[in-house]
Protein backbone atom coordinates (compact mmCIF):
# COMPACT_ATOMS: atom_id res chain seq x y z
CA UNK A 1 0.00 0.00 0.00
CA UNK A 2 2.67 2.54 1.06
CA UNK A 3 4.52 1.75 -1.95
CA UNK A 4 1.89 2.24 -3.79
CA UNK A 5 1.34 5.76 -2.92
CA UNK A 6 5.28 6.38 -3.19
CA UNK A 7 5.18 5.54 -6.64
CA UNK A 8 2.21 7.78 -7.48
CA UNK A 9 3.48 10.55 -5.98
CA UNK A 10 7.10 9.64 -7.73
CA UNK A 11 4.93 10.03 -11.19
CA UNK A 12 3.65 13.41 -10.23
CA UNK A 13 6.82 15.14 -9.61
CA UNK A 14 9.31 14.26 -12.20
CA UNK A 15 10.26 16.99 -14.12
CA UNK A 16 10.20 15.63 -17.89
CA UNK A 17 13.91 15.10 -18.79
CA UNK A 18 15.66 15.08 -21.99
CA UNK A 19 17.70 12.24 -23.33
CA UNK A 20 19.72 13.44 -26.03
CA UNK A 21 22.12 11.05 -28.48
CA UNK A 22 24.53 12.13 -30.90
CA UNK A 23 26.62 10.27 -32.84
CA UNK A 24 28.80 10.33 -36.32
CA UNK A 25 26.18 9.27 -39.07
CA UNK A 26 26.20 5.21 -38.76
CA UNK A 27 27.90 4.73 -35.69
CA UNK A 28 24.21 3.30 -34.71
CA UNK A 29 22.10 6.00 -33.03
CA UNK A 30 18.61 5.02 -34.44
CA UNK A 31 19.03 1.68 -33.87
CA UNK A 32 19.69 2.12 -30.47
CA UNK A 33 17.41 5.13 -29.99
CA UNK A 34 14.85 2.60 -31.44
CA UNK A 35 15.35 0.00 -28.91
CA UNK A 36 14.84 2.59 -25.57
CA UNK A 37 11.72 3.66 -26.94
CA UNK A 38 10.30 -0.11 -27.61
CA UNK A 39 11.60 -0.53 -23.78
CA UNK A 40 10.13 3.00 -22.60
CA UNK A 41 7.30 3.59 -24.83
CA UNK A 42 6.10 6.67 -22.56
CA UNK A 43 9.05 8.41 -23.91
CA UNK A 44 7.80 11.69 -26.24
CA UNK A 45 10.34 11.61 -29.32
CA UNK A 46 11.67 14.97 -31.21
CA UNK A 47 10.65 14.50 -34.40
CA UNK A 48 13.00 17.02 -36.21
CA UNK A 49 12.59 19.33 -39.78
CA UNK A 50 15.19 18.95 -42.14
CA UNK A 51 15.79 20.02 -45.54
CA UNK A 52 16.88 16.31 -46.68
CA UNK A 53 14.53 14.20 -49.20
CA UNK A 54 12.92 11.20 -47.46
CA UNK A 55 15.39 8.12 -47.65
CA UNK A 56 13.64 4.26 -48.04
CA UNK A 57 10.34 3.72 -45.51
CA UNK A 58 10.66 7.40 -44.06
CA UNK A 59 7.66 9.08 -43.23
CA UNK A 60 6.34 12.64 -43.17
CA UNK A 61 5.34 13.47 -39.91
CA UNK A 62 6.96 10.19 -38.20
CA UNK A 63 10.51 10.01 -38.69
CA UNK A 64 10.84 13.84 -39.50
CA UNK A 65 9.07 16.78 -40.79
CA UNK A 66 10.09 16.97 -44.48
CA UNK A 67 10.27 20.57 -45.49
CA UNK A 68 11.48 23.07 -48.84
CA UNK A 69 14.86 25.01 -47.88
CA UNK A 70 12.12 27.88 -47.99
CA UNK A 71 9.45 26.08 -45.25
CA UNK A 72 12.58 25.73 -42.94
CA UNK A 73 13.89 28.84 -43.22
CA UNK A 74 10.84 30.64 -42.59
CA UNK A 75 10.02 28.86 -39.57
CA UNK A 76 13.77 29.22 -38.03
CA UNK A 77 13.03 33.02 -38.84
CA UNK A 78 9.86 32.80 -36.86
CA UNK A 79 11.79 31.37 -34.00
CA UNK A 80 10.24 27.53 -34.16
CA UNK A 81 13.02 25.69 -33.31
CA UNK A 82 14.65 25.09 -30.29
CA UNK A 83 18.07 24.64 -32.02
CA UNK A 84 19.08 24.28 -35.79
CA UNK A 85 22.22 23.39 -37.87
CA UNK A 86 23.52 22.25 -40.89
CA UNK A 87 24.74 18.86 -41.36
CA UNK A 88 25.84 17.18 -44.37
CA UNK A 89 24.52 19.86 -46.51
CA UNK A 90 20.80 19.70 -45.21
CA UNK A 91 19.41 21.79 -42.73
CA UNK A 92 17.98 19.83 -39.14
CA UNK A 93 15.97 21.73 -36.64
CA UNK A 94 14.50 20.92 -32.93
CA UNK A 95 10.78 22.19 -33.22
CA UNK A 96 9.99 23.85 -29.90
CA UNK A 97 6.45 23.73 -28.64
CA UNK A 98 6.23 20.37 -28.58
CA UNK A 99 9.58 20.10 -26.66
CA UNK A 100 8.44 22.38 -24.15
CA UNK A 101 4.71 21.23 -23.94
CA UNK A 102 6.14 17.37 -23.09
CA UNK A 103 8.36 18.67 -20.72
CA UNK A 104 6.12 20.78 -19.32
CA UNK A 105 3.80 17.72 -18.51
CA UNK A 106 6.58 15.72 -17.08
CA UNK A 107 7.09 13.47 -19.90
CA UNK A 108 10.91 12.43 -21.04
CA UNK A 109 11.84 13.97 -24.25
CA UNK A 110 14.00 11.91 -26.50
CA UNK A 111 16.51 13.70 -29.02
CA UNK A 112 18.68 12.25 -31.96
CA UNK A 113 20.80 15.11 -33.34
CA UNK A 114 23.90 16.05 -34.09
CA UNK A 115 26.69 17.58 -32.10
CA UNK A 116 26.39 21.05 -33.15
CA UNK A 117 22.43 20.79 -32.29
CA UNK A 118 23.20 18.68 -28.64
CA UNK A 119 25.77 21.38 -27.22
CA UNK A 120 22.99 24.16 -28.10
CA UNK A 121 20.01 22.33 -26.58
CA UNK A 122 22.58 21.56 -23.37
CA UNK A 123 22.91 25.64 -23.40
CA UNK A 124 19.17 25.68 -23.00
CA UNK A 125 18.46 22.44 -20.87
CA UNK A 126 21.77 21.84 -19.23
CA UNK A 127 19.63 19.43 -16.90
CA UNK A 128 19.43 16.83 -19.15
CA UNK A 129 21.26 13.55 -19.87
CA UNK A 130 24.02 14.21 -23.02
CA UNK A 131 25.11 10.58 -24.45
CA UNK A 132 28.00 10.03 -27.18
CA UNK A 133 27.42 7.39 -29.24
CA UNK A 134 31.39 6.34 -30.93
CA UNK A 135 31.63 3.48 -33.40
CA UNK A 136 34.48 0.89 -32.39
CA UNK A 137 36.75 2.29 -35.45
CA UNK A 138 36.96 4.25 -38.79
CA UNK A 139 36.86 0.96 -40.67
CA UNK A 140 33.79 0.02 -38.87
CA UNK A 141 31.90 3.19 -39.50
CA UNK A 142 32.72 2.73 -43.04
CA UNK A 143 31.61 -1.08 -43.16
CA UNK A 144 28.03 0.23 -41.51
CA UNK A 145 27.24 3.17 -43.95
CA UNK A 146 27.62 1.04 -46.46
CA UNK A 147 25.85 -2.19 -44.85
CA UNK A 148 23.03 0.16 -44.05
CA UNK A 149 22.60 0.16 -48.35
CA UNK A 150 20.90 4.26 -47.78
CA UNK A 151 23.60 6.33 -48.95
CA UNK A 152 24.88 6.82 -52.02
CA UNK A 153 28.54 7.12 -52.30
CA UNK A 154 29.03 10.65 -52.36
CA UNK A 155 26.57 10.71 -49.41
CA UNK A 156 28.82 8.24 -47.23
CA UNK A 157 31.97 10.19 -48.35
CA UNK A 158 30.73 13.06 -46.66
CA UNK A 159 29.53 11.38 -43.61
CA UNK A 160 33.13 9.74 -42.96
CA UNK A 161 34.37 13.08 -43.61
CA UNK A 162 32.53 14.90 -40.93
CA UNK A 163 32.88 12.05 -38.41
CA UNK A 164 36.39 12.98 -36.59
CA UNK A 165 35.22 16.74 -36.35
CA UNK A 166 32.22 15.04 -34.24
CA UNK A 167 34.63 12.99 -32.58
CA UNK A 168 36.73 16.10 -31.43
CA UNK A 169 33.76 17.47 -30.07
CA UNK A 170 32.45 14.24 -27.92
CA UNK A 171 34.47 15.28 -24.68
CA UNK A 172 31.88 17.59 -23.94
CA UNK A 173 28.53 15.41 -23.54
CA UNK A 174 28.00 13.81 -20.12
CA UNK A 175 28.68 10.30 -21.38
CA UNK A 176 30.62 7.65 -23.80
CA UNK A 177 28.71 4.84 -25.14
CA UNK A 178 31.22 3.13 -27.83
CA UNK A 179 28.57 0.64 -30.34
CA UNK A 180 30.79 -2.48 -30.43
CA UNK A 181 28.62 -5.13 -29.14
CA UNK A 182 25.29 -3.80 -29.55
CA UNK A 183 23.51 -5.46 -26.35
CA UNK A 184 26.65 -3.99 -24.08
CA UNK A 185 25.86 -0.65 -25.82
CA UNK A 186 22.06 -0.88 -25.19
CA UNK A 187 22.46 -2.08 -21.63
CA UNK A 188 24.86 1.53 -21.11
CA UNK A 189 21.99 3.86 -22.35
CA UNK A 190 19.29 2.14 -20.97
CA UNK A 191 21.47 2.25 -17.13
CA UNK A 192 22.44 6.23 -17.99
CA UNK A 193 18.85 6.94 -18.67
CA UNK A 194 17.16 5.32 -15.36
CA UNK A 195 19.91 6.40 -13.11
CA UNK A 196 18.97 10.27 -14.81
CA UNK A 197 15.80 9.86 -13.95
CA UNK A 198 16.28 9.35 -10.68
CA UNK A 199 18.69 12.33 -10.12
CA UNK A 200 17.13 14.82 -6.88
CA UNK A 201 17.29 17.84 -9.15
CA UNK A 202 14.98 15.73 -11.64
CA UNK A 203 12.28 15.75 -8.53
CA UNK A 204 12.20 19.08 -6.77
CA UNK A 205 9.06 18.16 -5.72
CA UNK A 206 8.92 14.87 -4.46
CA UNK A 207 10.77 15.37 -0.49
CA UNK A 208 7.57 17.97 -0.14
CA UNK A 209 5.06 15.84 -1.19
CA UNK A 210 6.18 13.11 0.79
CA UNK A 211 6.17 14.97 3.63
CA UNK A 212 3.05 16.46 3.47
CA UNK A 213 1.34 13.16 3.28
CA UNK A 214 3.50 12.12 6.54
CA UNK A 215 2.14 15.17 8.00
CA UNK A 216 -1.70 14.26 6.80
CA UNK A 217 -0.85 10.81 8.24
CA UNK A 218 0.06 11.94 12.06
P1 LIG B 1 23.00 6.12 -37.23
O1 LIG B 1 21.59 6.34 -36.80
O2 LIG B 1 23.98 6.47 -36.15
O3 LIG B 1 23.32 6.80 -38.52
P2 LIG B 1 22.19 3.33 -37.67
O4 LIG B 1 21.48 3.01 -36.39
O5 LIG B 1 21.38 3.55 -38.89
O6 LIG B 1 23.23 4.54 -37.47
O7 LIG B 1 23.24 2.13 -37.89
C1 LIG B 1 24.04 2.06 -39.06
C2 LIG B 1 24.13 0.57 -39.47
O8 LIG B 1 24.94 -0.13 -38.51
C3 LIG B 1 22.78 -0.13 -39.52
O9 LIG B 1 22.78 -1.02 -40.63
C4 LIG B 1 22.74 -0.90 -38.19
O10 LIG B 1 21.94 -2.07 -38.28
C5 LIG B 1 24.21 -1.23 -37.96
N1 LIG B 1 24.60 -1.33 -36.54
C6 LIG B 1 24.20 -0.54 -35.52
N2 LIG B 1 24.81 -0.91 -34.37
C7 LIG B 1 25.61 -1.95 -34.67
C8 LIG B 1 26.50 -2.78 -33.89
N3 LIG B 1 26.71 -2.61 -32.59
N4 LIG B 1 27.16 -3.76 -34.54
C9 LIG B 1 26.98 -3.96 -35.88
N5 LIG B 1 26.16 -3.23 -36.66
C10 LIG B 1 25.48 -2.22 -36.07
P1 LIG C 1 20.04 11.60 -41.07
O1 LIG C 1 20.02 12.43 -42.32
O2 LIG C 1 20.99 10.45 -41.15
O3 LIG C 1 18.67 11.21 -40.58
O4 LIG C 1 20.63 12.55 -39.93
C1 LIG C 1 21.86 13.20 -40.11
C2 LIG C 1 22.26 13.85 -38.81
O5 LIG C 1 21.35 14.91 -38.48
C3 LIG C 1 22.23 12.88 -37.63
O6 LIG C 1 23.41 13.13 -36.85
C4 LIG C 1 21.00 13.30 -36.88
O7 LIG C 1 21.10 13.02 -35.50
C5 LIG C 1 21.02 14.80 -37.12
N1 LIG C 1 19.73 15.43 -36.83
C6 LIG C 1 18.48 14.92 -36.98
N2 LIG C 1 17.57 15.79 -36.55
C7 LIG C 1 18.24 16.88 -36.11
C8 LIG C 1 17.83 18.13 -35.52
O8 LIG C 1 16.68 18.44 -35.32
N3 LIG C 1 18.83 19.00 -35.21
C9 LIG C 1 20.14 18.71 -35.41
N4 LIG C 1 21.03 19.63 -35.03
N5 LIG C 1 20.55 17.56 -35.95
C10 LIG C 1 19.61 16.66 -36.30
Amino acid sequence: MAATSARSIDKTRCLGLCLVISAPSGAGKSTLVERLRAEFPHFAYSISCTTRAPRGEEKDGVDYHFLTREEFTARREAGCFAEWAEVHGNLYGTPKGPVEEHLASGRDVLFDIDVQGALQVKSVFPQGLFVFIQPPSRQELERRLRGRGTDSDEAIAKRLGNALGELRQSGQFDYLIVNDDLDTAADELRAIYVAGRTRTANRPGLLDALLAQWESAK
